[in-house]
């Protein structure tokens, strides 16, 4: 959020980082990234890291352990396999875009048996088809279903409780393992009262912290398969890192830095209240949606239902470079907005409007469009940005 100097050239005033995630740092959370480092195996740091884990279950919705490792996200994915799977085990991923896809590969690349199931990349998780799966599962093979809670290249946010009973009708043993990287802290979230068996999640989306935490939460189910499960792990050991934290250590040196901002970042969340956090990601959900759809511009996500709060990725019309249009953003705006990821690049861009973030920010974002795509030489109605305003007058 300030201005940025690089060796080419001068953006005057605040950078806005409209991309999902990394998502804006608030200057807080930043100053106490700042502070000094302290002894992490002192008495001073164990009594803040327990008490940190413990204030971290309620944006879970857990009464289980937190466990965090210093890794991204994609980290937390690996940590959720490894201490659950054994070698050639089945887990079914469900398509729901590009993170589904990387975290596929991964448990392929693992030596799981890991099997994707097709989606098209404009829909949501469906309950159904993991049903149907699961009930052709006669020999009971699948030991895991994968979900994105909030799949980040589309734009579409599935419903874990939907999924969770989808599973159950079949009575199926499998776990539920679901990637929250970019929906804890900005969607409603419940470990617990979810059923999930195993949840995964990292700091730089709803979080508002910059990246390099990786978060796993284990339900009894879960750790009762990490008793028996016989992939290799060592850094991402879940019982090393239990038996480490139930008194406010780790088996390796945390990010001693980064948990001060996590602190700080989960004090500001409390002060505003998750519930306000939540209403204000959909109604500024709900504000871009309408700029869009009001410029006469497609949202990819086409389930209205399932459209995600965390961002939206617009659909550029046809023979126009979406990322032609990012660098012309960038240098017009100073405002850097995602990108189309795998398939979808360069026909997408994607707009974050999560984490610390605010009408101001949002109607400085949808300004800055509507003026850049007219400028880029995309016809747009100027009444998306009234269809976005209407919603915002509303307190
Ligand atoms: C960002 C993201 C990831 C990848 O996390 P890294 O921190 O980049 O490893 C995975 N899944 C989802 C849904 C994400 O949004």
């Amino acid at each position: 959020m300030s201005g940025m100097a690089n060796t080419e050239t001068y953006y005057p005033g605040w950078q806005l980082l409209q991309i999902p995630g990394p998502s804006n740092v608030p200057p807080a959370v930043l100053h106490a990234i700042a502070k000094p480092t302290i002894d992490h195996r002192g008495l001073a740091f164990a009594a803040f890291a327990r008490n940190l884990l413990e204030d971290l279950r309620p944006v879970f919705g857990t009464r289980e352990d937190i466990i965090v490792f210093p890794s991204s996200g994609t980290g937390a994915w690996e940590a959720a396999l490894v201490n659950t799977m054994s070698p050639g085990e089945r887990v079914l991923m469900a398509e729901t875009g590009h993170f589904s896809t990387l975290w596929f590969e991964m448990a392929e690349r693992l030596g799981l048996g890991a099997e994707l199931l097709h989606g098209d990349w404009r829909h949501a998780a469906d309950p159904e088809a993991i049903s149907k799966r699961l009930v052709r599962d006669t020999t009971q093979e699948i030991k895991a279903v994968c979900v994105v809670h909030n799949e980040t290249s589309t734009g579409a946010t599935s419903d874990i409780v939907a999924v969770r009973r989808a599973i159950d009708a079949t009575g199926h043993p499998a776990l539920l393992m679901v990637d929250t990287i970019s929906s804890l802290g900005s969607v409603p979230y419940e470990h617990d009262r979810w059923g999930v068996d195993v949840t995964v999640s990292g700091s730089q989306k709803g979080l508002m912290l910059p990246p390099g935490l990786g978060f796993n939460v284990a339900g009894p189910k879960a750790w009762q398969a990490a008793a028996t499960a016989k992939m290799p792990r060592a850094y991402f050991d879940w019982a090393a890192m239990a038996t480490a934290t139930a008194s406010g250590q780790f088996p390796y040196t945390p990010a001693t830095n980064l948990l001060f901002g996590l602190r700080t970042a989960l004090d500001l969340l409390s002060l505003e209240g998750m519930d306000k956090v939540f209403r204000r990601h959909a109604r500024h959900g709900r504000a871009t949606r309408a700029a869009v759809t009001g410029w006469g511009l497609e949202v990819l996500c086409v389930e209205e239902d399932h459209q995600s709060n965390v961002l939206t990725a617009v659909v550029m019309p046809d023979g126009a470079s979406a990322d032609a249009f990012r660098s012309y953003m960038v240098e017009r705006f100073n405002l850097p907005l995602g990108n189309g990821l795998a398939k979808l690049r360069d026909r997408v861009f994607r707009i974050g409007h999560l984490g610390d973030f605010n009408d101001l920010m949002l109607i400085a974002t949808l300004g800055a469009l509507q003026l850049g795509l007219e400028g880029f030489g995309i016809p747009v109605k100027a009444s998306g940005l009234e269809a976005a305003m209407a919603i915002l007058r509303e307190p």
